[in-house]
């Protein structure tokens, strides 16, 4: 759903969608028996200009069975998954590390901001009950789903990036797995079942809070259609996948690591911490960096 782009701050829905998920709690999520349909040649998917550069240091360092490398995108754009906080009653401030709250989540009594006894950040603490404010990063969850060698992207409805297209995902909600979560966004954005494949990144973005955690996902049935915050749901080729219209640099880089390895003709597992661009655009979702990345 859209909460996948809202501020962190301003997730304060309850859940209408508990029945799904009690749905899929009896659903084997994962099945690592599959048989990879993936095409290890590779040779179908195009060398496209729009496929983030990756530039793979000689030396890539090699962390387990990880490898370690930078990804830099050269253009000057910026991620627009680090905008919009502002009409919250939490603003969020530059450094991107601090948060005012002004007000108690619990007794509703003003807070004061003083590193607490013993920490070393600044807090927010209740001036009447002496709570302590600490706030966590959010985790957003979603499904790539993979059809016929096609993937399922969903237009947007609702701001922002209205009209862009994204993966199915959103907010994580409490009692819910990662892999749960993503399979509920799936069906209330696309109207589709699906279940989930492998876990296949997570990228996390630091200056806005969130955590992006993204499943390889297959259709129980070819269903699906828009659901109340879609306009469009459809199949894309991996040539014909929207790379100039996708709503959020999340996605982006989402895409372009999946197109990297259908080329080579294997999933696997990619971490990185997406940086926006210091000086560059909100709304330009290209002005990120790839930092800490890691694939398996
Ligand atoms: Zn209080």
């Amino acid at each position: 759903m859209n909460r996948a782009v809202r501020p962190a701050v301003l997730n304060s829905h309850s859940n209408p969608f508990n029945l799904m998920t009690a749905l899929f709690h009896s659903t084997p999520i994962f099945d690592r028996s599959r048989p990879t349909h993936w095409d290890s040649g590779g040779g179908a998917y195009r060398d496209s200009s729009k496929v983030m550069n990756l530039m793979m240091p000689t030396s890539s360092a090699r962390k387990g069975h990880f490898r370690a490398f930078r990804v830099s995108h050269t253009r000057a754009e910026s991620n627009p998954d680090a905008t919009s906080s502002s009409s919250s009653s939490v603003a969020f401030q530059s450094t991107g590390k601090t948060r005012k709250i002004n007000f108690c989540q619990l007794c509703g009594g003003p807070t004061k901001h003083e590193i607490p006894d013993g920490e070393e950040k600044m807090r927010a603490i209740c001036t009447l009950c002496g709570r302590i404010a600490y706030e966590n990063p959010k985790m957003v969850v979603g499904c790539l789903i993979e059809h016929d060698n096609n993937i399922l992207l969903c237009k947007r409805k609702i701001h922002p990036s209205y009209g862009l297209w994204t993966l199915p995902a959103g907010y994580m909600e409490i009692g819910e797995s990662a892999a749960e979560g993503a399979i509920r966004e799936t069906w209330e954005e696309a109207n589709a079942e699906v279940e989930v494949m492998s876990p296949f990144a997570q990228l996390d973005i630091p200056l806005i809070g969130q955590t992006y955690v993204i499943f390889l996902a297959k259709l129980k049935r070819p269903h699906f259609s828009p659901g109340p915050e879609s306009s469009d749901c459809r199949l894309f080729s991996l040539d014909d996948i929207p790379f100039d219209s996708l709503a959020f640099s999340s996605m982006l880089v989402t895409l372009n690591l999946y197109i990297e390895d259908r080329k080579v003709g294997r999933p696997k597992f990619h971490y990185g911490t997406i940086n926006k661009r210091p000086g560059t655009s909100p709304s330009d979702i290209r002005a990120y960096t790839l930092d800490h990345y890691l694939e398996s």
